[in-house]
């Protein structure tokens, strides 16, 4: 059981942040493939869920139980941010910027592609190609779809203008 435990930890953040929107530090695919197999995962996600559902409505938020609710799971996100820092600095730039612009100039010439495809067509590794799409993805230069579990991406329009004044 203590050994399931520990195996839980680092879906524990990707939850929250899931339920939140925000970039995961596990891919989706990751997420729900244990979600599907982890019952304590998945109360954890409706718990969540709901406290979220809950934080949005407002005669929710004047009940009690709901701020406590709501202030635990701020203490947990604060706190799991914090712990995350045994390692040494990451320069951003370096480490995404770069494959970011990898990829970027690979989608400058080329449609649509599986996500799933970057690695092998840029020499990137795949956690890599998955934070870069997410930095790209968020600072609004890819658009991105999904269909039957695969993420496809193509270069924003605006983006394609830029590399063709590159050229
Ligand atoms: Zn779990």
């Amino acid at each position: 059981m203590a050994k399931d435990k520990n195996k839980c930890e680092k879906y524990e953040l990707a939850i929250t942040d899931y339920i939140l929107g925000e970039e995961m530090d596990i891919t989706r695919e990751e997420l729900l493939n244990h979600l599907a197999t982890c019952d304590n995962c998945q109360k954890d996600l409706t718990n969540w869920r709901e406290t979220y559902a809950a934080m949005r409505n407002k005669a929710y938020m004047e009940k009690p139980e709901t701020k406590k609710k709501y202030q635990e799971m701020l203490e947990r996100i604060k706190s799991s941010s914090c712990e995350k820092v045994p390692g040494k600095d990451v320069n951003i730039n370096t480490k995404i910027g770069a494959p970011a612009g990898v990829i970027w100039r690979y989608l400058a010439t080329n449609g649509w592609i599986n996500v799933d495809e970057l690695p092998k067509k840029t020499n990137l590794n795949k956690e890599i190609v998955h934070e870069a799409i997410g930095w790209l993805g968020k600072e609004g230069k890819i658009l991105m779809t999904e269909e039957k579990q695969t993420t496809y991406v193509c270069l924003a329009d605006h983006e394609r203008k830029n590399a063709q004044m590159q050229e």
